[in-house]
């Protein structure tokens, strides 16, 4: 498997290069973001946030834009905006330094392993059968393709968007609480602010205008409401 770091400091990217080939790794690693974009596809990016030619942030848009490859943002500004945003442009995950090898090991894990259950089978012979789409009003949310249309266009979603709109569509009419859904669509070992998942709801919420009615329920979660509710 090949990591990709993108760091403009060479003492944090040489202990995570060696680091990370310990654990069986292969690495490449470049120094701004300029090079990041024009990098051979790895199978996973850690993209530090403050890089000498471009924000971070631009270039995980800019990646996300062209690509699903899982990305785990690092932030040295141990801030909650950067991190809120980071996964806003389509970051998978984030850590926040400083941070040791053991963790990085384990987030690259849990966040491969969440691509690897949403990836189609691939080559096999086992027979899979596509989940069913997903009504609500004028939304249909085609899981297996990600894929959401309304009326007669397409809605683009952020990878963690759309995964919070399975969620709760898939038991429209019930509530969902909050720890519930961080831990569905980040991964149980969350460790970011629940803000992160208002700032997704009301993103869901623009984009999707009144088709889909996500009712805040104060001090619970939320519930999305079922088009044939009165
Ligand atoms: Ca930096």
């Amino acid at each position: 498997m090949l990591v990709l770091i993108v760091e403009d400091d060479p003492s944090i990217a040489d202990s995570l290069r060696e680091g990370l080939t310990r654990y069986g790794y292969e690495v490449e690693w470049v120094m701004s973001g300029r090079e990041a974009l024009a990098a051979a596809p790895p199978d996973l990016i850690l993209l530090d946030l403050g890089l000498p030619d471009m924000d971070g942030l631009d270039v995980c848009r800019q990646l996300r834009a062209v690509s699903n490859v899982p990305i785990i943002v690092i932030t040295a500004r141990g801030d909650e905006v950067d991190t809120v945003a980071g996964l806003e442009v389509g970051a998978d995950d984030y850590v926040a330094k400083p941070f040791g090898v053991r963790e990085i090991v384990a987030r690259i894990r849990a966040v491969t392993r969440r691509h690897a259950g949403d990836a189609p089978a691939m080559g096999g012979t086992r027979d899979e059968v596509a989940p069913p789409p997903i009504d609500v009003g004028t939304v249909s949310i085609d899981v297996a393709a990600r894929r959401v249309r309304r009326g007669d266009g397409e809605v683009a979603l952020a990878p963690k968007e759309f995964d919070l709109l399975v969620a709760l569509t898939r038991r429209a009419g019930s509530v969902l609480t909050r720890e519930s859904l961080i831990d569905e669509v980040w991964d149980s070992h969350w460790f970011g602010s629940t803000r992160t998942l208002d700032v997704h709801v009301s993103a869901l919420r623009q984009k999707l205008g009144p088709d889909v009615v996500i009712t805040t329920v104060r001090g619970v979660g939320f519930r999305v409401e079922r088009a044939d509710a009165p």
